[in-house]
């Protein structure tokens, strides 16, 4: 806070500037921090740990949305939260309903004005939040509204551990809560892999949102130094890779960044991911009329995975403004299916939900 110095009135101008320093420069969004880093924050304010504990409950089990709301915080620790630190909750800026009533997706906006949408499934029992990893995406698939945005920036770990929280803040109205998260918003995860590890690792702490072990599942198009770092750090949650076409030429085509990361280095680290972690890998395929659905593609991913622990998600192509291809027939998906069985891999076809209100995979994207 700005104070009058000597007792002297400070000049308005002067006043909102050194606010706004001081808001930029010193407060802390507290949804950055570990449940570890706000018990350093709270232990260096020579406050108990039960402080802390109750603090985190408040921003992971209460889902309070002001320091004011925090009641059993004693006073002088709410005062110094609330002039040390924000809660970074983003503002509803739109929400939307999908006509089937089980999806809903909120654009929420940032502090510096960017947005992001956030999507709230509830299928087969399941509740599940898709969350964004960045404004935007630079990775250019041809068919995917967030790539024909172009990259804005990256979200941090409060930014995407925030949107959980409100999805969560939500479910607590009607007695549930936020069970399976998947990063398949907006962004591509592995290009932003230091602040999206680090909001999985907030958002499994069991005494908070406590996402159960693997119960968060990471969408990437290919980044192959990513998906080795994945292994290597053993991170617990689900990796789903998108790929969309079983030959170098056809992925190129869809998917840009392939000529970067060619297909056999993909399928490289991919054996390594589930040779290391023993773990299966799930595989995405945008389901194209007449591009990607064939029976010789259909054998052509047999061949190219068959013998690993995987599985594959066929999801029919959503439109999008800028690709005016087709989504594959159910008979095409169940002939994929068919075929896949043959080389021993399960498959499912994505219910398409939500597409009504541009929910649905590939659909998110905002203006500038
Ligand atoms: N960037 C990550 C995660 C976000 S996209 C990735 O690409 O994997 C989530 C999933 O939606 C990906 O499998 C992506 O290929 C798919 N997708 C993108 N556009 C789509 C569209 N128009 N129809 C169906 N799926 C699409
Ligand atoms: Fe980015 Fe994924 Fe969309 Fe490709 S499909 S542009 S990687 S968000």
């Amino acid at each position: 806070m700005a104070r009058r110095r000597g007792g002297g009135l400070m000049a308005a101008r002067e006043f909102s500037f050194v606010l706004r320093v001081n808001d930029s420069l010193e407060q802390k969004n507290l949804y950055e921090l570990t449940r570890v880093e706000v018990q350093a924050l709270v232990q260096a304010w020579k406050l108990s740990l039960v402080h802390a504990a109750r603090l985190w409950n408040y921003l992971y089990w209460e889902c309070v949305d002001s320091f004011e709301a925090m009641t059993e915080l004693p006073v002088r620790m709410r005062i110094r939260l609330a002039a040390e630190c924000t809660l970074g909750i983003p503002r509803v800026a739109q929400e939307q309903h999908s006509s089937d009533g089980f999806t809903h997706k909120f654009l929420l906006a940032l502090d510096d004005g960017a947005k992001i949408e956030t999507v709230l499934m509830r299928f087969t029992g399941r509740v599940t939040a898709c969350v964004s990893s960045q404004v935007g995406c630079a990775m250019g698939c041809v068919f995917c509204a967030t790539g024909q945005m172009g990259f804005k920036r990256n979200l941090t770990a409060g930014e995407i551990v925030a949107q959980a929280v409100h999805v969560q803040r939500l479910l607590r109205t009607s007695g549930d809560r936020l069970r399976n998260l998947v990063l398949m918003g907006m962004g591509e995860p592995l290009h932003n892999y230091e602040a999206v590890m680090k909001a999985a690792d907030i958002l499994r702490d069991g005494n908070g949102i406590a996402l159960g072990a693997r119960k968060i599942t990471l969408s990437t198009v290919g980044i192959v130094p990513g998906i080795i770092r994945m292994a290597d750090e053993a991170r617990p949650v689900h990796l789903a890779v998108s790929l969309h076409a079983a030959t170098e030429a056809e992925r190129a085509a869809l998917v840009p960044v392939a000529k970067r990361w060619p297909l056999d280095e993909l399928m490289t680290a991919c054996r390594y991911y589930v040779q290391k972690l023993d773990r299966r890998i799930f595989f995405e395929w945008a389901l194209i009329e007449g591009k990607n659905d064939s029976a010789e593609q259909a054998h052509a991913v047999g061949r190219l995975l068959e013998g690993l622990q995987a599985q594959v998600n066929l999801i029919p192509l959503n439109p999008t403004s800028g690709y005016d291809g087709l989504p594959g027939r159910a008979e095409s998906a169940k002939q994929f299916q068919e075929i896949l069985a043959g080389y021993k891999l399960p498959s499912t076809v994505r219910q398409r939900r939500g597409i009504d209100i541009a929910a649905g995979c590939g659909q998110l994207a905002v203006g500038s």
